[in-house]
């Protein structure tokens, strides 16, 4: 019989801010939602098989989200979080903030040189001085 994929992951709850936008007031405001992070197990588990051996080689650490609704900070209704959203994967999570370092990485691999770093040409002081005597 095949594993639960349950039994492939290790479940860790966590909370995550959110920025969604209330259908009936429309104001956008920052949520603090409940997820579980899912990570797969260093090992597999005892008693898997063949099969289970070839879906572990593909599974990827999820979050999954627990809150299905929020309340409003503005209007106090509660509305519902598009269920689009529901899964992440970590690596897409993960892969965001380092799109820069990716994109050194390509000019390095092409040849490029590297682009200077942009100086800026320091302010006469007569923009910075602190204007005296306005009271
Ligand atoms: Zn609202």
């Amino acid at each position: 019989m095949a594993l639960d994929e349950r039994a492939f992951f290790t479940d860790k709850p966590e909370t995550r801010p959110g920025r969604h936008q209330c259908p009936k007031c429309r104001r956008t405001g920052e949520y603090n939602i409940r997820w579980v992070r899912r990570s797969k197990k260093d090992r597999l588990p005892s008693g898997a098989g063949e099969e289970d051996r070839a879906k572990f080689a593909k599974l990827r650490d999820y979050l999954l989200r627990l809150d299905d609704e929020v309340t409003c900070k503005t209007c106090g209704k509660k509305f519902e979080i598009p269920s689009q959203h529901s899964l992440v994967f970590v690596d897409q999570l993960a892969g965001l903030p380092n799109e820069e370092e990716l994109e050194r990485e390509i000019s390095l691999a092409s040849g490029e040189p590297e682009p200077a770093p942009e100086s800026k040409p320091a302010l006469p002081s007569r923009f910075t001085r602190k204007s005296t005597g306005w009271k």
